[in-house]
């Protein structure tokens, strides 16, 4: 049976950052509530899965979870399934799993408690509505921050359309948070403790806004008026697309010092024409141009990318162009994937699907020459001196995990630290995913 009147809520979230920054804002809005966080999901009288539906593994994983969602006494939890599976599926998902309660999309989560309301009188509560009042303006401000690194999402939806992606339909059009808000949200955040902002968007790098003079402002625009809150150290922004990577942005990377030297810029596939085909509307050559361009202004610029392997008709040749982009662009961090059918998008109907065994094998050589790329450049960043931002507690005794500027992972062992401190360190090791440092001094705060 369901939990009648929940108390507590437990929020687990799939996929992409903004999920987690959505996450984020749902913990918020239930705590205003009154309602507490729980131990454990076993705990919970409420559980909120915050889905992803950008590949069919991701949808899976959340229909079995739901399946396994009991709690300690056996009976069943209130059961919320938020975020873009919701979006999609809508009415689908009570009809394959009659236990959930509450279905909401990423524009609506902000009417959580009525939905609430409803299921709690044995009602299904549904609403996947793009309400035109945005979520962002009734939200409770935000707060004193659990980690010194926070997310700020600042553009939602996309206008572009790939031939392989959900997101257009499951979040929308593209729209941009004013400026003022984005201030105010940022200094709040500074406020409850973040001294680390990652900027969030489908396409971060397509925000535009005006600011308090009425003046037309880009994403640079925005990260200057950031780098003068003072209490903020750090500021980061995912994930870009080429075709908006301006002369201003780049040009930022070499003037404002609390930008991080790390770009996340999928470019998917080396072959033009299966760029064509995706509908990504630009070349591997003027990706290749925007990096040529941002390491002129920050030699030092860590790069990381997202790929996609058996896209419709890629051929052996298409292939082996991804991986000479890979070599010609050289990251330090990437995520592959494996091409995935999703329902309503022109590539799922596409000819020449390619057939799984093929993907695999490409995965797997894509990934072998990114790990290379990865493990030589954390290699390469031994010996030198950098600041770290401690974020969390290692697994060993006084240990300590803090992110370079460069975003690759630290331990460090220091029982006279702690989490937030912004801290001078030298690199002694490196593995292939994390790095050894030693404590140099600490920076003044
Ligand atoms: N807007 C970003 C861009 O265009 O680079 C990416 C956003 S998307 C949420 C994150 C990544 O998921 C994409 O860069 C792409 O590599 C991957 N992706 C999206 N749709 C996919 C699909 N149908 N199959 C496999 N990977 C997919
Ligand atoms: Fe999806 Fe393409 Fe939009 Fe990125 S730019 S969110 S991959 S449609």
């Amino acid at each position: 049976m369901t939990q009648a009147d929940p108390k507590n809520f437990h929020i687990k979230s799939f996929g992409c950052q903004m999920n987690v920054y959505d996450g984020e804002r749902m913990a918020e809005l239930l705590v205003d509530q009154g309602m507490s966080v729980a131990v454990s999901g076993e705990d919970a009288d409420l559980v909120v899965l915050n889905t992803c539906h950008i590949r069919e593994k991701a949808v899976d994983k959340v229909y079995s979870d739901i399946g396994r969602l009991r709690r300690k006494d056996g009976s069943s939890p209130m059961i919320a399934v938020a975020g873009c599976v919701a979006q999609a599926e809508g009415q689908e998902i009570s009809r394959r799993a009659p236990s959930v309660d509450i279905v909401v999309g990423p524009q609506a989560y902000h009417r959580l408690p009525e939905l609430m309301e409803l299921a709690k009188s044995g009602k299904k509560a549904l609403d996947t509505d793009m309400p035109a009042v945005s979520k962002f303006d009734v939200l409770p401000s935000r707060g004193k921050q659990a980690r010194p690194t926070a997310f700020l999402t600042v553009q939602e939806g996309c206008d572009k359309f790939c031939t392989y992606c959900v997101v257009p339909y499951t979040r929308g059009a593209e729209i941009s948070r004013p400026w003022a808000d984005l201030i105010d949200e940022a200094k709040a955040l500074v406020d409850g403790g973040a001294r680390e902002i990652t900027l969030l968007g489908q396409n971060v790098n397509a925000w535009t806004g005006d600011d308090e003079k009425g003046n037309h402002q880009g994403l640079d625009g925005l990260i200057r008026a950031l780098d003068r809150i003072s209490g903020l150290k750090r500021i980061r922004y995912m994930t870009s697309h080429p075709n908006d990577m301006t002369e201003r942005l780049i040009a930022a990377h070499g003037e404002v010092a609390k930008l991080m030297p790390f770009l996340h810029l999928p470019v998917q596939s080396g072959s033009d024409r299966i760029l064509k085909a995706m509908n990504r509307s630009h070349s591997a050559q003027s990706y290749l141009d925007i990096l040529e361009q941002m390491r002129k202004v920050r030699p030092d610029i860590a790069l990381s990318g997202d790929f996609i392997v058996g896209f419709p008709g890629e051929s052996d040749q298409d292939f082996e162009e991804t991986l000479q982009i890979v070599r010609d662009a050289n990251y330090s961090q990437a995520f592959s994937f494996k091409y995935s059918p999703r329902p309503g998008t022109p590539a799922a109907t596409m000819a020449e699907q390619i057939a799984p065994e093929l993907m695999d094998e490409r995965l797997q050589r894509l990934q072998a020459l990114l790990n290379e790329q990865q493990y030589a450049f954390n290699l390469q960043t031994v010996g030198r001196t950098t600041d770290i931002l401690l974020e969390r507690q290692g697994k060993l005794e006084g240990q300590l995990l803090g992110k370079t500027p460069w975003l690759q992972s630290v331990h460090i062992i220091s029982p006279n630290l702690k989490i937030g401190d912004l801290v001078e360190i030298e690199i002694t090791q490196a593995g292939p995913n994390s790095l050894t440092g030693q404590i140099k001094e600490r920076l003044a705060a």
